[in-house]
């Protein structure tokens, strides 16, 4: 332990201790901007620096380790002042049109300056003006916004293992960005959208689609129908001031309907769909047909480009069961358009969802199996919040309302896809009772729901041992992946999300700025997962293939799970795709960069 003094008050903390966080034990708050503990450290912002007794240069206390006797002031005038220069220099070199950014209201940079009490800038100069990249359908980028914090980048390399950023330029030109300043759609990003989460401006944002749902709402020729994943029932309450984590199904679909959609439906009904096929489709690969073990969950678009991008010679792993969003979008414009009586090119289907990558998912070429798209527009939770605001609706004092038939109705199973372990649960529950004849104990199942480490477990299942894995974000698929390449990984089926604790972490949640642990992000997910769980726990049926509104769809349209109508319908397949690589080697006194990719080969 050691003894520090910090503005007059004594503490003892372990060694190893910053002094940031001795400070924030004695409640005592250190403005930041850079700093994500666990994850980006790096003192590079200079707006947590403080006054350290005996030292001549004020330091940033995020990397300090607190010492014996050290003597601490955080809010002199000499420290204030000192922030204040630091910060009006990155606003210097900022846009300026808070007015109409997306991050307004919830920007880390705005917030500071008012909280600085930064009126007016003392420096006018050059100011960098990058082009926007709105290229990607789930991310744009506008790096003039970029204030080099670096988040994106650990967050990018050190979590997910994708490292689709560094910090480009030097000095003054120096921004975050994909090498040679790319644009993201060219680059092997899996849109997961985990870097807008941790973007403290409006740097990384979502590709903002709501016009497009406005003119479809407002057409009178169009039928919308709307589906919304597990997750966002547990979030979107979080951007009018409900708690995290709080269940707002029924205040959502009263919203849904006040907005003007024709039909509300539930995107878990195609979680269970996908359940019936993917269950279906493991037995088949358990008998030695259908394809190799251990077989992928393939519902995260994420996960899936990660395979295609890092991991192609496994894509036969990969489960051939599409999305439940893109199951649903695909029976919306099939067996609900029939059922309704309504031709399916007058469908227009909106999909609303916790992640961004289910707007890259919707927009893939070969999901049109039905002869149209099977989902034609994805907002994500923070885009319907906006629409919501928009209207005017107040969404606290909404009365609970019940999604429309026929696909409104779900299982526990279907629920529990937006935590992480959730999918594997869901199929475990259901390939117990067709090949067990009974329940699994809910104190076995509970040991693949996990925010912390990989988790394997091995089930009984008919007349052998099934073993399964659940990887909790796309770092550990890597690790995964690698092991079932080099023939180490003993598994029969592996459930994989992209996101950190799944869906419910996903890249189009609400955001926080004040979240400035990695580990506080985990709790707001954690959170989440227990809003679905406990959702699940209300349920009449908890599993899939229990849903008599699924045995309806079976019955009456699609006749058996894996069968010729399904597959034509509710499987797809997956390609690998090219991967870019860069080298550098010196020419003269600059370096020269060469810039390969699989369709273009090499260049400068
Ligand atoms: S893009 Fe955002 S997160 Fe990345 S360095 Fe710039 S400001 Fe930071
Ligand atoms: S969307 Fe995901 S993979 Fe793409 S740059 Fe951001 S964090 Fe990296
Ligand atoms: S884990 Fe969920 S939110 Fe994240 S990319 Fe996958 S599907 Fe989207």
């Amino acid at each position: 332990m050691v003894h520090l003094t910090i503005d007059g008050r004594s503490i003892e903390v372990p060694e190893g201790t910053t002094v940031l966080e001795a400070a924030q034990d004695l409640g005592i708050d250190i403005p930041t901007l850079c700093y994500l503990k666990e994850v980006n450290v790096i003192a590079s912002c200079r707006i947590c620096l403080v006054e350290v007794e005996g030292s001549r240069s004020l330091i940033a206390s995020c990397s300090l380790p607190a010492s014996e006797g050290m003597v601490v002031r955080t809010h002199t005038p000499h420290v204030l002042h000192a922030r204040k220069k630091v910060l009006e220099l990155l606003l210097s070199d900022h846009p300026f049109d808070c007015l109409t950014c997306f991050r307004s209201g919830n920007c880390e940079l705005q917030t500071l300056a008012r909280e600085m009490n930064v009126h007016g800038l003392q420096w006018e100069g050059e100011r960098n003006v990058f082009a926007v990249d709105d290229l990607s359908p789930s991310l744009v980028r506008e790096p003039s916004k970029c204030i080099r914090c670096r988040r994106c980048v650990t967050v990018c390399r050190d979590v997910l293992t994708v490292s689709i950023y560094e910090t480009l330029q030097r000095g003054f030109d120096s921004v975050a960005g994909p090498a040679f300043n790319d644009s993201l759609q060219d680059t092997p990003c899996i849109t997961c959208g985990q870097c807008i989460l941790v973007c403290p401006t409006a740097a990384l944002h979502e590709k903002d689609d709501t016009d497009k749902v406005w003119q479809a709402l407002e057409d009178p020729d169009m039928h919308v129908v709307v589906q919304t994943a597990p997750s966002i029932r547990v979030s979107l309450g979080e951007e009018f001031g409900l708690p995290q984590g709080e269940l707002v199904v029924g205040k959502m679909v009263s919203a849904l309907h006040r907005l003007g959609f024709d039909k509300v439906f539930d995107d878990c009904f195609g979680a269970d769909v996908c359940i019936m096929e993917e269950s279906t489709e493991l037995l088949s690969r358990l008998k030695g047909e259908g394809g190799p073990l251990p077989q992928f969950t393939s519902c995260c678009p994420g996960w899936v480009k990660f395979c295609e991008n890092f991991y192609p010679e496994l894509i036969h792993h990969l489960s051939s069961t599409k999305s439940p969003q893109q199951i649903f979008g695909a029976l919306v414009k099939t067996y609900y358009a029939q059922k309704a009586g309504i031709s399916p090119e007058k469908i227009f289907s909106v999909s609303i969802m916790p992640c961004v990558a289910k707007k890259f998912e919707a927009a893939r070429p070969e999901h049109q199996d039905s002869g149209y798209r099977d989902v034609d527009l994805v907002l994500s939770t923070r885009e319907l919040a906006r629409i919501i605001r928009m209207s005017g609706i107040n969404f606290a004092d909404l009365p609970d309302e019940d999604f429309d038939d026929p696909m409104g109705h779900a299982s526990g199973a279907g629920v529990i896809f937006g935590a992480s372990g959730g999918v594997m649960e869901a199929a475990l529950r259901t390939l117990s009772d067709k090949l067990n004849g009974y329940e699994m104990e809910e104190s076995d199942l509970e040991k693949i729901r996990s925010f912390n480490e990989l988790r394997e477990a091995e089930f009984k299942l008919g007349d052998r041992m099934v073993r399964v894995a659940v990887a909790r974000n796309i770092g550990e698929a890597r690790k995964l992946c690698d092991r079932v390449r080099n023939e180490k990984a003993p598994y029969d089926f592996i459930e994989i999300m992209a996101c950190p604790g799944a869906c419910v972490g996903g890249g189009g949640q609400p955001i926080y700025s004040n979240l400035d642990k990695w580990s506080l992000q985990m709790d707001l997910r954690r959170s989440r997962a227990r809003g679905l769980f406990q959702s699940d726990k209300e349920k009449k049926y908890r599993k899939s293939h229990e849903n008599p509104h699924v045995q309806r769809l079976y019955e009456e349209f699609l006749g058996e799970p894996n069968s010729e109508k399904a597959h034509e319908l509710l499987h797809t397949g997956h390609k690998a795709r090219p991967l870019y690589t860069c080298e550098g080697s010196f020419a003269g006194d600059k370096v020269e960069y060469r810039h390969h990719r699989e369709d273009q080969g090499w260049a400068h």
